[in-house]
């Protein structure tokens, strides 16, 4: 039997109730240019392993950086959609340290002179403190510039048998570092504001932001303090986080494992862990006395970076609408719910799909329903993206109209889109190579009602002096003037409210 470590102990929520997490998260994101920072390879992704390569990014003596000033444009948007103050003046610095994923013995990156600092994003958190639907504002420390390193990569599990290669076409990718205030108190808040930053950077096209790919990595800075104290506690900063799911995880074991620490007793050390997804938990991977030095200072082959107002002003007028002001919007034009906006503004092509449906002449919260049931799920169960749906957005909206107009029922309707999403057929095609349109409008069973009325005098009298029975007689009559294509419930409600007249 293992012996229980605090770190196992689960803890009774009155003791964990006293304690206030508090998270601030690093995040790094492969910007989406066609080449790298300082050289001019290729950053595809997947090439074979050291195709893209070349002197400058291999760190071979003698070679000399030139900025890719599309990497600074593409960080400027990125500070921009995040309401940071870019600066007139920022600067590259080396970062010294020893590692065979860095050959040049130093990465070049930005330091006391960030491109960008002072920004912040609204997350949505749920729950409490702050109530459902209710908004938090995370500040945004800096975003800065620098280069990527190799990639390593391991073959075998036993010592001997163990392999390292290293692939150096990730060499020198630009990333921008974006580092969060320590503003989170939750594991969901984390998740909430990795998912708004995603969307921001998504919107702006300055990243893929693909976790499987590492295009987006995540690291995140943990502590605890007593609820009411001032100072922060300890932190621990947690790696390998290579999912959204990991970091709301990774966070949970942490803060319960400093809570555990502190109630019997201990003391945190600031420290480096890594995620081990396997095991559920948490490792040491170094302490802060061994922390590096990096030894920064200016980067000599690099002029500083002067970005001027005309500059700042053009990114920022390129800039799309954000993903907050499209779902403000899309809840006053539209009058859907916030969540249906959040649903639909999850990418930038689901919600042009979505205005599309609409300006095609489906109602707003038809069309957000239709999109959110039907169409998102078939496109999840065929795993399409909504740029490859089988149905067009004027298609879809055609048969919500249709539903909408009550010429077929939502049910059929849910039918013909079965049908629409397989073949690529129209709504109207399958309505009438199938007979769907069994339903009689409203209007129509109105009409052969009040006619089967005028000419039974008799049997109306029948009726009206209490004779139920001949009730069936007009429900028959009125199905027969419909050849049985009216729906039979439709033809009692209308028989009913005449008959009463
Ligand atoms: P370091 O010098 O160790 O890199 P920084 O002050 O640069 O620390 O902060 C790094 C990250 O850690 C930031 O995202 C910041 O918000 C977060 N952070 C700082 N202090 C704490 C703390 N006490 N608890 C949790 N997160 C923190
Ligand atoms: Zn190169
Ligand atoms: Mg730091």
């Amino acid at each position: 039997m293992p012996k229980s470590t605090p770190e196992e102990t689960s803890l009774p929520p009155d003791v964990l109730a006293k304690y206030e997490p508090v998270i601030g998260l690093e995040v790094h994101v492969q910007l989406l240019t066609r080449t790298k920072i300082f050289c001019g390879c290729s950053t595809r992704f997947g090439d074979p392993p050291n195709t893209n390569v070349c002197p400058v990014c291999l760190g071979l003596p003698g070679t000399l950086p030139v900025l890719n000033k599309r990497a600074v444009e593409m960080a400027m948007r990125a500070s921009l959609a995040l309401n940071c103050t870019v600066h007139d003046h920022s600067r590259f610095a080396r970062k010294n340290y020893f590692y065979p994923d860095l050959p040049k013995g130093y990465q070049i990156s930005q330091y006391e002179l960030p491109l960008a600092t002072a920004g912040h994003l609204e997350v949505e958190v749920a729950g409490p403190p702050a109530g459902a639907g209710a908004k938090k504002r995370i500040g945004i420390t800096r975003l800065h510039l620098e280069e990527d390193a190799a990639k390593n990569l391991h073959e075998g599990f036993s010592q001997s048998a163990r392999k390292a290669y290293i692939d150096y076409n990730r060499c020198g990718t630009p990333l921008a570092e974006i580092v969060s205030e320590p503003d989170m108190r939750t594991p969901e808040e984390a998740y909430a504001y990795l998912t708004a930053l995603r969307q921001i950077l998504l919107y702006t096209g300055v990243s893929d932001v693909n976790m499987e790919e590492g295009s987006l990595r995540c690291d995140a800075n943990v502590s605890v303090r007593l609820r009411g104290a001032k100072e922060f506690g300890t932190k621990v900063e947690v790696k390998n986080l290579n999912s959204f799911r990991f970091l709301q995880k990774a966070l949970e074991f942490e803060i319960e494992r400093h809570i555990a620490v502190l109630e019997s007793g201990g003391r945190l050390s600031q420290e480096t862990r890594l995620w081990n997804q396997a095991e559920g938990r948490t490792v040491s991977m170094r302490s802060k006395e061994k922390a590096h030095d990096y030894r920064y200072f200016p980067e000599p082959d690099l002029l500083p970076v002067h970005i001027s107002e005309a500059w700042r002003s053009e990114v920022r007028r390129t800039l799309p609408e954000l993903p907050e002001a499209k779902r403000a919007r899309f809840v006053a034009a539209y009058a859907i719910t916030p969540y249906d906006a959040e649903v639909l503004t999850s990418s930038q092509a689901l919600a042009g799909y979505f205005e599309s449906v609409v300006k095609a002449g489906a109602p707003g919260k038809a069309a957000a329903n239709w999109m959110q049931t039907e169409l998102l799920r078939g496109l999840k169960d065929s795993g399409k993206e909504i740029d490859a749906s089988p149905i067009a957005p004027a298609a879809l909206a055609e048969l919500v109209k249709l539903v909408e107009s009550g010429q077929i029922t939502g049910a059929i309707g849910k039918k013909v889109f079965a049908t629409m999403f397989e073949s690529g057929r129209t709504a109207a095609d399958i309505v009438a190579a199938e007979g769907l349109a069994a339903q009689v409008s409203d209007a129509a069973i109105e009409q052969a009602a009040r006619e089967v009325i005028a000419k039974n005098p008799d049997n109306v009298a029948k009726f009206k002096s209490g004779n139920e029975g001949v009730f069936k007689f007009f429900v028959g009559q009125v199905m027969k003037a419909t050849r049985g294509q009216a729906n039979p419930q439709s033809v009692n409600d209308i028989l009913r409210k005449l008959l009463a007249l």
